[in-house]
């Protein structure tokens, strides 16, 4: 049996960097060393400086490369130092297609950060393939992609938006932070960049900012090493080994967590409080066919709308096991408001006219046992005035 054969869950844990070469660790040697002596004044050796290279992150990077079945994989201090190394592969004059619903950090490098470097970009509505087409421009190098969506779990066609790129000469990124190569596999269907915040899924504890870039081919490989290289924000090893060991148990988390949210979402789509439940998982989901044709299940992060900003506060005062805070992809299940949290970045406006209302809650389930979960909402929602049904 090749490596080529193994499932995904076997790969979590056999990999190129299972057994230390020189001790027989089974557990990546930490290597908190910031230079490495040179043996040769002629030939210097594989390591020189850690920006450049360190034995720790390199192993986080083989692995992630080799599960997204990408040809180099790249460790960033943070999510946000991944997708924003990534946007300069871009020149001024350059021009990015971007999801309307991207992440509040991304949409902040973009309209603040890139505009003042002459980079251009334009929002579209990504599940629709003609919106797209039809704002592509002669300049246009990048279209990116965030599906599932956040907040909103909106599904994007990942095959129909990379054969538009491919025909009009542009990259793809995607950012497959909510799913992670456990569920959906960008790079086969032909995207070139894959970002991650590693932080969330990959590490899954909340116990370290982390990001990650996956690339399709050596060319663009050497050309984000050089950039990684360049401008600094590189993972330190401390923090690449503990992505590594949280690796590890990314098929049993995700597993359960999965099974919980399909439960949860069914749950809050059949209560009476709640407006909306957004999960691609279930079957009236717009993106529902979508997501089944090009991922491997629905993930484990939902979001659900209530009455208004009354109906958000006293269900976050009154739920118990949630930890009400920023983030997602963690072993505890995390609830989150957009409108204040992930999305604080974004103006109020923009907000409202991308769906992101003052109602919407985020919830990220973790491990606990979903029927916990469920009757933890359940004591909640009892504390919200009863929906008046209108006559
Ligand atoms: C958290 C997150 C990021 C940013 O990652 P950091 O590690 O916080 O810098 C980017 N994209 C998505 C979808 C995220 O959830």
């Amino acid at each position: 049996m090749s490596n080529h054969d193994w499932s995904f869950q076997t790969k979590l844990l056999h990999n190129e960097s299972k057994v230390d070469k020189g001790t027989g660790a089974v557990s990546v040697p930490l290597h908190h060393s910031s230079t490495f002596h040179q043996f040769d004044v002629e030939e210097f050796g594989k390591y020189d400086y850690a920006r450049s290279g360190n034995p720790t992150r390199e192993a986080l990077e083989q692995a992630i490369a080799e599960l997204e079945g990408g040809a180099r994989g790249l460790a960033f201090s943070s999510g946000m130092a991944a997708i924003s190394t990534s946007f300069l592969l871009l020149s001024q004059g350059d021009h990015v297609l971007v999801t309307e619903d991207v992440y509040g950090g991304t949409f902040r490098i973009i309209t603040d950060v890139l505009t003042r470097f002459g980079i251009e970009h334009t929002f579209v509505d990504m599940t629709d393939l003609h919106q797209v087409a039809s704002e592509i421009r002669p300049n246009t190098k990048v279209i990116y992609m965030e599906t599932p969506s956040n907040p909103l779990l909106k599904v994007t066609d990942i095959k129909g938006i990379v054969n538009l790129a491919k025909a009009n000469n542009c990259l793809t990124f995607l950012d497959n932070t909510f799913l992670t190569p456990e569920l959906q596999r960008p790079i086969e269907l032909g995207v070139d960049v894959v970002l991650h915040s590693a932080t969330k899924f990959l590490a899954g504890h909340s116990d370290v900012l982390a990001g990650l870039a996956v690339v399709k081919d050596e060319e663009l490989g050497n050309r984000l090493y050089k950039l990684q290289n360049a401008f600094g924000a590189v993972l330190g090893a401390q923090d690449a080994w503990l992505v590594l060991r949280g690796l590890k148990t990314l098929h049993v988390r995700l597993k359960q967590s999965q099974e919980s949210a399909e439960k949860i979402a069914a749950y809050l789509a059949d209560h009476p409080k709640v407006e909306a439940v957004y999960y691609p998982g279930l079957s009236y989901h717009p993106g529902h066919d979508t997501h089944r044709y090009q991922a491997k299940g629905p993930g484990a992060v939902l979001s659900f709308k209530v009455a208004d900003f009354e109906a958000v506060k006293l269900l976050v005062e009154h739920v118990k096991l949630p930890v009400f805070a920023v983030s997602l992809g963690a072993v505890e299940s995390i609830l989150s408001y957009p409108a204040k949290m992930s999305h604080a970045a974004m103006p109020a406006e923009e907000r409202e006219k991308r769906g992101i209302s003052d109602g919407l809650l985020r919830l990220s389930v973790g491990l606990e046992k979903a029927e916990d979960l469920i009757a933890d909402f359940e004591a909640a929602f009892a504390k919200l005035p009863a929906v008046t049904v209108k006559s």
